[in-house]
């Protein structure tokens, strides 16, 4: 049995707290104050938090999901884990049924045979059942109808994961696809062109959540709402903000967290290229260009992020000016609970999964422990 005990500053209940006892023990935590820790105890100088959880990630060290294979997939785990990043639900392209479907395959066997890294907790589709006038990065020939008999097939590779699935509502039979699962799947609006009665119409069928908020979607207008305005208004909902600074102004990343108390998640939406060198990627079936820290298509706009959660917590503190108690919890809490796994992860409490991390008072990642295993 190993038994580790950090002690110092840690994001518990809400607040940063001192003199807080984190032992971790057969990969789950005990939590409590102590002013006087055991002397085995380790002394943290920053800060200790739980784990990211990333609801929205391509890829990474030259890997992407889509690669359908479990060696690449070993390589995007452990490349965000360094950042901070505990628990992902691995992301898709719009893809062919084939592709998709091996690429589904590939991610049910990585999370059951996973090596160091972080850990698959769920499947985000982003695609193929999206706008095509809001495509994006996404590979148009590859966008279609919502096909109910597709879908059985993918949640019969991966039965026991959690799924999110991006959906343009407007597109014919996302109603019946999302009135079919909503208690399977999590339903995200997004590559959407609906306005804002279409987006609560999506929400009141059981969407509850948004792609990239703020891109690849109708912006807010003062006479036109559009998603975004569906999305600020919503009781429940909640929404990812890719905070790179870039595809977000961080004014509104600002504003859309005080607008949405609770409902926020951050994301990186990263693609292979985070963490090499600029240069030309592959993307799908699109070649991409990554320079200035953003992967751009030829026309200019942006495909996918470069962005690690490490990353994007720091850009919400130091540009977005939040305080780092408002930010964690975006990083951690509402993907957890998003994800349908708050019960076990997203907070450093008793019982949960020992997925922390250590940040230096600049907010850098130190160290990272998955299910209680150091990262090396
Ligand atoms: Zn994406």
């Amino acid at each position: 049995m190993s038994t580790l005990l950090l002690h110092g500053r840690a994001f518990v209940r809400g607040a940063i707290e001192p003199d807080t006892l984190v032992t971790i023990r057969d990969g789950v935590l005990h939590v409590e104050q102590s002013a006087h820790p055991p002397a085995q105890a380790q002394h943290i100088a920053g800060i200790i938090a739980p784990g990211f959880i990333d609801v929205h990630v391509h890829g990474g060290d030259g890997a992407d999901f889509m690669d359908a294979d479990e060696h690449a997939n070993e390589r995007i785990l452990r490349f965000h884990a360094k950042h901070g990043t505990t628990a992902v639900a691995a992301t898709t392209l719009s893809g062919s049924p084939d592709d998709l479907e091996k690429a589904v395959d590939a991610i049910a066997r990585s999370a059951h045979t996973r090596e160091e890294g972080a850990e698959i907790c769920a499947v985000h589709l982003e695609g193929p059942y999206i706008n095509r006038e809001r495509a994006g990065a996404q590979d148009p020939a590859s966008i279609r109808r919502p096909d109910l008999q597709e879908v059985e097939a993918l949640l019969a590779h991966a039965p026991e994961m959690k799924w999110l699935m991006t959906i343009a509502p407007e597109i014919e039979g996302a109603r019946a696809l999302i009135e079919s699962y909503r208690n399977r799947i999590t339903f995200s609006i997004g590559h959407t062109a609906a306005d804002y009665a279409q987006a609560v119409a999506a929400l009141e069928w059981g969407a509850s959540h948004f792609t990239h908020l703020f891109n690849a979607m109708n912006g807010l207008h003062h006479r036109e709402p559009g998603a975004v305005g569906a999305a600020l208004t919503s009781a429940s909902a909640t929404a990812e903000l890719i905070a790179d600074g870039i595809h977000v102004h961080p004014a509104v990343l600002r504003l859309a967290t005080q607008a949405m108390p609770h409902r926020i998640a951050l994301v990186t939406d990263a693609m292979r290229a985070c963490g090499l060198a600029d240069g030309v990627y592959k993307l799908y079936r699109h070649d991409v260009t990554v320079q200035n820290g953003a992967a751009r298509l030829c026309d200019g706009s942006l495909a996918g992020s470069l962005l690690t959660m490490e990353r994007a917590v720091q850009t919400m503190v130091e540009q977005a000016g939040l305080p780092v108690e408002a930010v964690l919890p975006l990083a951690t809490e509402v993907p957890a609970r998003l994800l349908g796994i708050a019960d076990r992860k997203g907070k450093l409490a008793e019982g949960y999964d020992a997925d922390v991390i250590v940040l230096t008072p600049g907010l850098e990642v130190e160290r990272v422990f998955v299910r209680g295993r150091e990262l090396r």
